[in-house]
């Protein structure tokens, strides 16, 4: 036998077949958890049956665990009951990550948001999953210290999120995304058992098991514990506006500034259409009739920063910038900033809907990858704005559609696939940091082939052994990549229309 035919697929995995009683189910979270912590009317599963991307399914209860303990016994409950789980932090994921695609339990994490303890001395802190990214920050600034990522969703997004999808942020580009900054985790692993990885210290023996949790999308365990690193705060820090009448300009201006090796601490990058959406909701000043704007961020201490800064404004002049503004205050800094982490926010007054596309380029390749965006916007007929991590390579284009029409979401989910496929053709990857969950599964094959799709399934199988856990993401089922991506958004719309009819 093949390894490929021994391999277990999605669609053989160790559910069960019967109904599912749900009395009994909800009455045995209810024991496990409290009767405060499972929600099981329809009403209430509905605010938790999708995420920040197109898909949705229904899970047949949410629970919401408080200890590793309760987590724990709610796996080893799913085993003996053959039930799907998945995990959930804040819901702001934008590939489908926590849906339950298959229903069975969702297990919210957002009642496990302690920080258990704040090592200043070791630059550490121990937080539960369920912690809100930014009131990490919040609570260790007293200390001078910070935790790095920085996700634009930041105010409402999980470290336990931030962990399963190695989340980036705009001030990733120097200090690196989520895994830099993850030094151990307890997590419950398939069989239920709680298991510790690394720790405070660095670099633990043996494999990098805190490296592979780090990403795997939360089909490998639940994350209950996480051990962060904390940065001191920059002792001095300088914003500019880089502005530009070309978009091919602007984007030179970035390899430009990496060229030179400067690297900022944030390099982002928005188009004439997202500008004009920031502006409109967060009225920062950013100027309407530019191109692309540049948003740069430098820190470290105050000399090197004034001779950092002259260097970025003399390459963007260089590069054509039409004008180059300094921050003058911190209000200033931040009005800017609000815009830039509002902008898919931003995007929602444009359009009844949009789709964020996350794919990565070599920077070399923005100013034709870009022009080559605007081509399948053409295609399509639906306009695309692009705010990125330019730094990075990493491309945000916002597909903007209106659910409501026939045939449009479609449309997004293809003018999606088109720019992933050329990120990948140009020597890119699929995803920067929003993750691959099952939005991309079935583009995996664009990089992988089945030998290296093979060796990750063999990976996920030594945890999940029985397939249970949030199941149908990241892997393709064997010989079906690259098809069923369309058929997912189809049903997806297909029930958007179902709904509405019987609202009606
Ligand atoms: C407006 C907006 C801006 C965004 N900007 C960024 C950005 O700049 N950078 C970026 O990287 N992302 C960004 N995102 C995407 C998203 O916020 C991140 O992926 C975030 O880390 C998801 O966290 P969450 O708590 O919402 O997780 P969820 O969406 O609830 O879940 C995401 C994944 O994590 C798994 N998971 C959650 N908790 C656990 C756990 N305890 N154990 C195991 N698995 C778990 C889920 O199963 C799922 O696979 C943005 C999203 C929005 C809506």
């Amino acid at each position: 036998m093949s390894v490929s035919e021994k391999e277990v697929t999605q669609a053989e995995t160790g559910a069960r077949t019967a109904p599912i009683d749900r009395e009994k189910l909800v009455r045995d979270m209810a024991a496990i958890v409290g009767t405060e912590g499972v929600l099981h009317k329809t009403y209430d599963l509905k605010l938790y049956e999708y995420d920040g991307s197109v898909d949705k399914h229904l899970p047949e209860v949410v629970v919401f665990p408080r200890t590793a303990e309760q987590v724990a016994r709610i796996v080893k409950y799913c085993n003996r009951e053959q039930l799907y789980y998945t995990a959930r932090g804040a819901g702001t994921g934008l590939s489908g990550g926590s849906i339950p695609l298959r229903g069975g339990i969702l297990v919210a994490f957002t009642r496990m948001n302690k920080i258990l303890e704040i090592d200043a001395e070791n630059l550490r802190a121990v937080v539960e999953p369920g912690l809100v990214n930014l009131h990490l920050s919040q609570a260790v600034a007293p200390y001078g210290l910070y935790f790095v990522p920085d996700p634009s969703s930041q105010k409402a997004c999980t470290i336990g999120g931030n962990v399963a999808e190695n989340s980036g942020g705009p001030h990733t580009l120097v200090y690196g995304v989520t895994t830099n900054h993850v030094t151990g985790l307890e997590v419950v692993t398939p069989d239920g058992e709680i298991r510790h990885y690394g720790g405070k210290a660095t670099d633990a023996p043996g494999y990098d098991m805190v490296g592979l949790f780090v990403g795997s999308e939360g089909t490998l365990g639940l994350v209950t514990k996480v051990i962060v690193k904390l940065t001191p705060l920059p002792p001095a820090v300088k914003t500019f506006l880089a502005i530009f009448d070309s978009v091919e300009k602007c984007s030179n201006a970035v390899s430009g500034i990496i060229r030179n090796g400067v690297i900022p601490a944030a390099l982002e990058m928005m188009d004439n259409l997202m500008i004009g959406a920031v502006e409109a909701s967060s009225h920062a000043g950013y100027p309407l009739d530019a191109a692309a704007v540049l948003l740069v961020e430098c820190e470290g201490l105050p000399d090197a920063l004034e001779q950092q800064a002259e260097t970025i404004e003399d390459i963007c002049r260089r590069e054509g910038a039409t004008e180059f503004r300094i921050a003058k205050d911190a209000a200033e800094r931040e009005a800017l900033w609000k815009g830039r982490k509002g902008a898919f926010g931003a995007v929602g007054r444009m359009s009844p809907d949009y789709y964020v596309v996350d794919g990565v380029v070599p920077r070399s390749k923005l100013p034709q990858v870009l022009a080559a965006v605007g081509d399948i916007s053409k295609k399509y007929n639906l306009p695309i704005a692009n705010v990125f991590h330019a730094g990075d390579g990493n491309l945000h284009p916002l597909v903007m559609f209106d659910g409501n029409k026939p045939g449009d979401l479609q449309k997004a989910v293809k003018a999606g696939e088109d720019i992933i496929r050329m990120c990948a053709e140009e020597g890119g990857t699929l995803s920067g940091e929003h993750g691959i969950g099952v939005e991309k599964r079935d583009m995996m094959c664009f990089i992988f082939n089945e030998d290296d799709l093979g060796i990750m399934r063999r990976v996920r199988q030594a945890f999940d052994t029985k397939g249970l856990c949030n199941p149908e993401k990241v892997i393709p089922t064997p010989g079906r990549c690259g098809e069923t991506r369309i058929a997912t958004a189809r049903k997806a719309q297909e029930t958007y229309e179902r709904e509405d009819m019987q609202a009606w």
